[in-house]
């Protein structure tokens, strides 16, 4: 049979040539990296939840007029999504202060904050993916004036989604992150949500009992990740069956 053709493997997932013109298959890994890959472990059945998490998320994203990458989901572990050129930055929208905003600032994690607040980091694990202001991405040409505005404005629309769905299950969503792709409709470019949108990218907080849900707990050693990541995906409803923790469909 013949090998498909790797087009990329980064830290929690593997690219490959998509089946069409344009398309790319993702495939979900188990690996979790935290502190720029110092950390590292291999979790069961963690890019099974992905997967689905993704899935859920993005077409919800799709269906209200957000573009996304997304186009299905091909098996437990892989989906089908449009080939973009990757703006190189990362878009981090905080609703509550959390994690290298609180270090940096000195707030207490947990604090609500004013409003949502977006911050730009520039994809380069070699320099641990620093923090950026918009002078830099435009004197650096990383992304245009309107490419700014136009994420802006998906960043904030992820937010509200995605603040809401978490919400509807009793779970805050504190920050998360997204990167944006380039896409060439015609003559037309277009900024379109990229990656993956899971509890790898999240701050997920229970609403009630503060319980986190989310990649701290691998970051922190604070229990079992796959539990906390099945207890958002059986809240929103989207496990498949209950023993995920064991795949047993593996591509
Ligand atoms: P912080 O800057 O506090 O570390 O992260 C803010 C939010 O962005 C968190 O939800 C965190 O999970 C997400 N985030 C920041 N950098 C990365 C990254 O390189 N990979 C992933 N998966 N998420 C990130």
């Amino acid at each position: 049979m013949a090998r498909r053709k790797k087009i990329y493997e980064g830290k929690a997932k593997i690219l490959y040539e998509g089946p069409e013109p344009g398309t790319i298959v993702q495939y979900f890994k188990d690996d979790a990296t935290a502190f720029n890959a110092e950390k590292k472990d291999v979790i069961d059945g963690k890019g099974v939840l992905n997967n689905r998490l993704s899935e859920f998320f993005m077409n919800g994203l799709n269906q209200i007029g957000v573009p996304t990458h997304f186009i299905r989901r091909l098996n437990m572990r892989e989906q089908l999504v449009r080939n973009c050129e990757i703006v190189p930055l990362e878009i981090i929208v905080r609703n509550y202060a959390a994690g290298t905003m609180s270090k940096r600032l000195g707030i207490a994690e947990g604090t609500q904050l004013p409003r949502p607040i977006v911050e730009y980091c520039y994809k380069d694990d070699a320099l641990g993916d620093p923090l950026v202001t918009e002078e830099h991405i435009a004197a650096f040409g990383w992304a245009s004036q309107q490419d700014m505005e136009d994420i802006l404005s998906l960043a904030l629309r992820v937010n509200d989604f995605m603040s809401g769905v978490m919400m509807a299950v009793g779970i805050r969503l504190i920050d998360f992150k997204i990167e944006i792709g380039r896409v060439f409709d015609g003559d037309y470019q277009r900024l379109i949500v990229a990656d993956e949108i899971s509890p790898d990218s999240c701050r997920l907080w229970d609403i009630e009992t503060g319980q986190k849900l989310d990649k701290d707990v691998f970051r922190r050693d604070l229990g079992n990740l796959t539990d906390a990541y099945s207890e958002v995906a059986r809240r929103l409803g989207v496990l498949p069956q209950s023993n995920v923790t064991k795949p047993t469909l593996i591509n």
